[in-house]
């Protein structure tokens, strides 16, 4: 009937959106549009009654075949004469607008999908605005047909975030970087990643693809920089106990004042303070120190949560008990790296 196929709104439109579910019946699938979804499907049965010549006309009109009348008096299956798919509607529908075919909508996705370089896989069940697709990778991405649509227009690519995630670990790997995750801060151009100093910190992912990630604890700018090692006693006018705080710095005043941000009611004693020849080496030492304290007096650290109020470090925070061990070790330390009178 090519005359009523002309009727038919381009099918392109007419499934934008659309959404329907399947049922099968003898062996033919049945579109139900989305809004049925939660009857069940055997409630698509067949509704043993005549189909009246009128209603048989308006559906050649509007480009469909009824099949049958299903579930009760208001609905039929029918039949589209571009694919063949069967979608249930109401006579209403079929009287006062253009049913939709949900084999067309289909095909439109499938389409939609082979323009954008995926493969549909399905619908996504909980939200019916998206679909899960295949992506050239090989990864499932989930996307909502709107932006297929865009994709398909060239207007935006399918970016698959398991693959962009890779490249993204592999960037920073090769800047000696591990790539932890989104900036907490939400800023979409930055990563948290973790320096094999064990420093976490922020950096914009460009940066990090051109190397100018340079770690704020250990990074070039200052490694080859003389640097200290210092042991301060910190005292608090609050409840906080005394503590000691074993650091390194390449300005241990600088680092007390503006780095731990300490309460100005807060004293500070220098119990001791390191000349190291690098901020590398200062580094190195130090964490090291911190290691050997955490591995054979796990006790003498002091739980984050006793100085989170007033110290803006999360470790590195020692009981006034631990005092003769860290000499110990800053012996061993300066031992290693005698000073030099210049
Ligand atoms: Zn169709
Ligand atoms: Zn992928
Ligand atoms: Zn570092």
């Amino acid at each position: 009937m090519p005359k009523s196929q002309t009727k038919r709104p381009a099918p392109r439109r007419s499934a934008r959106n659309a959404s329907y579910e399947i049922v099968t019946d003898r062996g033919r699938r049945l579109h139900v549009p989305h809004r049925s979804r939660h009857v069940p499907a055997d409630v698509w049965v067949d509704f043993k009654r005549a189909v009246p010549e009128a209603w048989r006309v308006m559906a050649r009109d509007k480009g469909f075949r009824i099949d049958r009348r299903v579930r009760d008096r208001t609905h039929v299956a029918l039949e589209c004469e571009l694919c063949g798919a069967l979608t249930a509607h109401k006579i209403y529908t079929l009287r006062t607008a253009q049913p939709r075919c949900g084999g067309c909508a289909e095909a439109e996705h499938l389409t939609q999908a082979r323009k954008a370089g995926l493969t549909f896989l399905h619908r996504d069940r909980v939200n019916r605005h998206y679909a899960l697709y295949r992506a050239k990778c090989g990864h499932v991405v989930k996307r909502q047909f709107e932006f297929l649509h865009r994709i398909a227009a060239g207007n935006t690519d399918v970016r698959c975030e398991i693959c962009l995630q890779q490249r993204e670990a592999e960037e920073a790997r090769r800047q000696g970087w591990l790539w932890i995750g989104r900036d907490p801060g939400g800023n979409p151009n930055y990563r948290l990643y973790r320096h094999h100093c064990g420093q976490t910190q922020r950096i914009a992912r460009g940066n990090m693809q051109w190397g100018q990630c340079d770690c704020a604890r250990c990074g070039k700018s200052w490694a080859a920089k003389p640097s200290f090692i210092y042991l301060l006693g910190i005292e608090f006018v609050d409840r906080t106990p005394r503590l000691i705080k074993l650091g390194y710095s390449k300005h241990p005043i600088k680092r007390w004042r503006h780095q731990l941000k300490l309460p100005k009611s807060a004293k500070v004693d220098v119990m001791r303070i390191v000349a190291m020849p690098t901020g590398h080496d200062a580094c190195g030492t130090e964490l090291a120190a911190h290691a050997t304290l955490l591995q054979q007096h796990p006790e003498l650290a002091v739980p984050h949560e006793v100085y989170a109020d007033v110290l803006n470090v999360t470790s590195e925070v020692y009981w006034p008990i631990a005092e003769e061990v860290i000499h110990t070790l800053l012996d061993g330390i300066e031992a290693r790296f005698p000073a030099k009178i210049s």
